[in-house]
């Protein structure tokens, strides 16, 4: 079993979806650990993106994701952080598989409804920074 960190993002939570993103995570065999509601202010936004520091779209994403509750969770599975990279689909909707959460109801590339960890490293970095785990 391994872990991953998902965190559903404002666009999502505004419409009402998190129980919709909970039945899929269940569904595709997710087991839920952990999870909270809270609001992020713009430094914590910043210290948790800081891998994109200098990106061009930093500063929309830090006022994005700090416009309403997000819900990060705790995720536990075989080979986590891999299968949950692969159900939520690309970063850009318009690019996402068909079948994946992103595909299904990501506004576009920044609104796209949910994030998760891209390696085993940064979901233990990630899992610290919203839980004492
Ligand atoms: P996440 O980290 O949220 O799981 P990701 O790993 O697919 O998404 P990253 O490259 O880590 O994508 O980008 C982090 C987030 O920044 C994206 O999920 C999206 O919300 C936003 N983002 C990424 N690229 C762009 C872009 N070109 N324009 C606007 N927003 C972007
Ligand atoms: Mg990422």
């Amino acid at each position: 079993m391994s872990r991953t960190l998902l965190i559903v993002k404002p666009d999502a939570t505004k419409r009402k979806l998190i129980e919709y993103i909970i039945n899929r995570l269940q569904a595709a065999r997710f087991k839920i650990v952990e999870k909270k509601e809270l609001q992020l202010n713009n430094s914590q936004a910043r210290q948790f993106y800081a891998v994109h520091e200098g990106k061009h779209f930093l500063d929309s994403l830090v006022k994005f994701m700090c416009s309403g509750t997000i819900v990060p969770m705790i995720l536990e599975k075989n080979n986590a952080v891999n299968d949950l990279r692969a159900l939520i689909g690309a970063t850009d909707p318009a690019k996402a598989e068909r079948g994946t959460i992103r595909f299904d109801i990501a506004e576009d590339i920044e609104k796209n409804s949910v994030h998760a960890s891209d390696s085993n490293a940064n979901a233990k970095k990630e899992i610290s920074f919203f839980f004492n785990k």
